[in-house]
C-alpha cells in the first residue's frame, strides 16, 4: 500500500476528535437508510409530500444556521446530522437513486423492508458543506462508491451538485 493512499483513508485529526465526543448522536454519510430516518414529526396524515419537505426544509435550514452562528461551534455542533436534512431527503428521492447517471438501483429491499439507499452530501460537511436538503442526495450503492471512489468522482459530484439544487427547487415550486 502507498502512502498516498494510506493518507486517503485516515480521516482528519479534527474528525477523529468529533468521533471521540460523539454522544452517540454522530452518524456518517454512509449510514444506510434506517427506519430512524423517516421522518419523526409526520403526525399530520394529510400533510402532502411537498408540504412535509418543505416543513423538513426550513427546519433544517434553521439548525444549519443556528449552528453557523455558534461562536465557538463544538465539534459534535459541526457533525451531527440533522435527522430532518435526511427525512426531507428520503421523501424527495421516492425510494429512488437521485444520481442522473444510475446505472441501475437495486431493486431488492433491506431486511426490514426499505429501498437500498443512503444520504449523502454533495459536498461533504467536513468541508464546510450545510446539513440541508439541497445540498444532500440520496444515492443507491452503485452510485455512492462511484463518487467516494471513482476516477470521475470530481466530475460525478459536479454533476450531483447541480441535480440535488435542481431536485430541491422542483419539490418546493
Ligand atoms: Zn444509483
Amino acid at each position: 500500500m502507498t502512502t498516498k493512499l494510506l493518507c486517503t483513508l485516515i480521516p482528519p485529526s479534527e474528525v477523529l476528535a468529533a468521533l471521540d465526543a460523539d454522544t452517540g448522536e454522530l452518524h456518517d454519510d454512509t449510514g444506510d437508510y434506517r427506519p430512524s430516518d423517516l421522518d419523526p414529526e409526520a403526525h399530520d396524515t394529510e400533510e402532502s409530500d411537498e408540504d412535509a419537505y418543505r416543513r423538513l426544509t426550513q427546519k433544517a435550514e434553521a439548525n444549519a444556521k443556528r449552528r453557523g452562528q455558534l461562536k465557538r461551534p463544538t465539534l459534535a455542533d459541526r457533525y451531527v446530522r440533522d435527522p430532518s436534512a435526511r427525512a426531507a431527503v428520503i421523501k424527495r428521492c421516492k425510494n429512488r437513486c437521485e444520481s442522473p447517471e444510475c446505472a441501475g438501483h437495486p431493486t431488492e429491499r433491506t431486511t426490514a423492508g426499505l429501498p437500498i439507499l443512503q444520504v449523502d452530501h454533495v459536498r461533504d460537511l467536513a468541508k464546510g458543506g450545510p446539513d440541508v436538503p439541497w445540498n444532500m442526495i440520496a444515492l443507491c450503492p452503485n452510485c455512492h462508491a462511484l463518487k467516494t471512489y471513482g476516477e470521475n468522482k470530481e466530475k460525478l459530484r459536479r454533476l450531483l451538485a447541480t441535480t440535488a439544487r435542481c431536485l430541491h427547487a422542483e419539490k418546493l415550486l
